[in-house]
């Protein structure tokens, strides 16, 4: 099934997904008090597969312990089986977008609205969305942003709350409107940190560079999965600071996110990256994650959970 599933998940029942409603005092709504994941299921070669829903749903489960939000289940495994159960009904058989979304719910009632957290209810809901397998990766041409990604004392940065992505969605079109594709954000030192909705990687002088997990950008999964291939196949990824200037030396760049994968960045702000087109470093790292999310017989079959199996 393509576009969203007919069934959704919220709070402990499977629900019609267009007819659920929330109600206009949902903090989440107001204060951005919520944090979310995004997880996909693979067309791999035997069936479809939730690619490391393990380590999303670990990642949604910190967020709730920042935000004070009482997950129900808070198992992770519990997580995982309900998402696939969900991926079954909705009858998804192709590539899939998994969307839990974790939020603090209704104020106290009778009372002006205030951003307390205690005292206030939790919901959890997960909607899906079927998208079309395969297409090749374009370039893509990105801007660095005048928004800078908010530093670690100023939002949380180690999982995905709702809040934090009025900046992500602030750079994203502000780069659409002067014609690119995507920014890519610095972080309060003037150093790369991320794009609007994923980690940057660049190769210098034949090394793969991206900047440190040091808690001013989000710890993608996806860039996790492509340090860890890389590293096994013998590539050597480097974790350092890294200055916007070096981005326009850069033989190559990419970005990595579970939405897109590995994406190629072909021009910033508007001059060539390398030789303006994909490069080899990019076409083989994407060829590493694709037999990572595609394929039952790669090194690391711990990262996937069967939904359909031929
Ligand atoms: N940074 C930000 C701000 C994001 O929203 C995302 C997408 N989740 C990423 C990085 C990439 O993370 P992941 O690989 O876990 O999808």
């Amino acid at each position: 099934a393509l576009g969203l599933g007919e069934w959704a998940y919220d709070r402990g029942e499977f629900v019609s997904a267009t007819a659920r409603r929330l109600p206009l005092s949902t903090q989440a709504l107001h204060y951005g008090t919520g944090a979310f994941e995004g997880i996909r299921a693979y067309r791999s070669d035997s069936g479809l597969f939730l690619f490391r829903a393990r380590e999303h749903y670990e990642r949604l489960l910190r967020a709730c312990q920042v935000l004070r939000i009482i997950a129900v289940p808070s198992a992770v495994e519990e997580l995982i089986d309900i998402t696939v159960e969900l991926l079954r009904r909705n009858g998804h058989e192709g590539d899939t977008y998994v969307r839990p979304l974790a939020h603090k719910l209704s104020l106290l009632p009778n009372t002006p609205p205030g951003v307390s957290l205690a005292g206030v209810s939790d919901g959890l809901s997960i909607t899906t969305f079927g998208f079309p397998s395969g297409g090749t990766v374009q370039g893509t041409r990105c801007a660095v942003s005048s928004w800078r990604r908010p530093p670690r004392d100023t939002l949380p940065a180690q999982a995905k709350i709702a809040g934090g992505y009025v900046t992500s969605a602030l750079a994203c079109d502000e780069a659409r409107a002067a014609g690119f594709d995507d920014a890519i954000l610095l972080d309060h030192t003037g150093n790369v940190a991320e794009a609007s909705t994923a980690n940057v990687f660049a190769v210098l002088d034949g090394r793969i560079v991206t900047p440190p997990d040091t808690g001013d950008l989000l710890p993608g999964i996806t860039r996790d999965t492509l340090i860890t291939l890389c590293r096994e196949s013998g590539t050597e990824v480097v974790e350092r600071v890294l200055s916007p200037a070096e981005l326009f030396t850069a033989d190559e760049i990419f970005l990595s996110s579970t939405g897109k994968g590995v994406v190629s960045v072909t021009s910033l702000s508007g001059r060539d990256i390398g030789s303006g087109a994909i490069g080899p470093v990019t076409t083989r790292v994407a060829a590493l994650y694709d037999s990572a999310t595609r394929s039952t017989a790669g090194a690391h079959p711990e990262w996937l959970t069967p939904v359909v199996t031929d």
